[in-house]
């Protein structure tokens, strides 16, 4: 159904459209999915994942970095509050966002996270690419993520999964991410 036409959840009816949520539960939930193509130069632009910069024969083809876990989490965060989603805070038809640092988007997502009263609890996340593999860069992408979500580096699992030459993403043509995240309630 469309954006426009859908039925108002409960919860929705009572906050505003950018609002925290009015009626905090002391833990709350968000799953995050982002996908981008992989493309070669010219198309292909450099690969950032987890806000590291890996060293492959392709990069995204996005409207700003590309970094996948980036916004899946940005998306998590959000989707954990009921606040919607990043397109609709960056819209990919902005050209403020052309080429940006996705780190923005997540810092964005942490002030509203912060500003309605919660912490983050731990992110478990997934990346789904053919190759190169992650394991080499695990520990330095959990570690931006930990800095990203202001909590300790043991609150942040990441893995790198292939997708056994299957589809898009098995031949190398994409690269995606699921993650979850556990938002806490501040104490009164
Ligand atoms: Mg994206």
């Amino acid at each position: 159904m469309a954006e426009g036409g859908r039925q108002m959840a409960e919860g929705e009816k009572k906050r505003s459209s950018n609002g925290p949520p009015s009626h905090p539960s002391s833990l709350r939930i968000g799953h995050g999915f982002d996908l981008h193509r992989l493309a070669v130069s010219p198309e292909g632009r450099r690969l950032v994942i987890a806000g590291l910069t890996i060293d492959h024969d392709r990069g995204c083809v996005a409207h700003s970095d590309g970094d996948v876990v980036y916004h899946a989490l940005t998306d998590a965060l959000l989707g954990a509050l009921a606040l919607g989603d990043i397109g609709e805070l960056f819209p990919d038809t902005d050209p403020k966002w052309k080429d940006t640092d996705s780190a923005i988007f997540i810092r964005e997502a942490m002030r509203r996270v912060h500003d309605a009263g919660y912490t983050v609890v731990n992110a478990d996340v997934t990346v789904i690419l053919q190759r190169p593999k992650l394991r080499p860069h695990v520990l330095a992408m959990r570690e931006n993520i930990a800095q990203q979500l202001d909590v300790s580096i043991d609150r942040i699992n990441l893995k790198g999964k292939t997708h056994e030459h299957v589809d898009s993403l098995g031949h190398n043509e994409a690269i995606a991410c699921h993650c979850v995240v556990l938002l806490q309630a501040n104490p009164e």
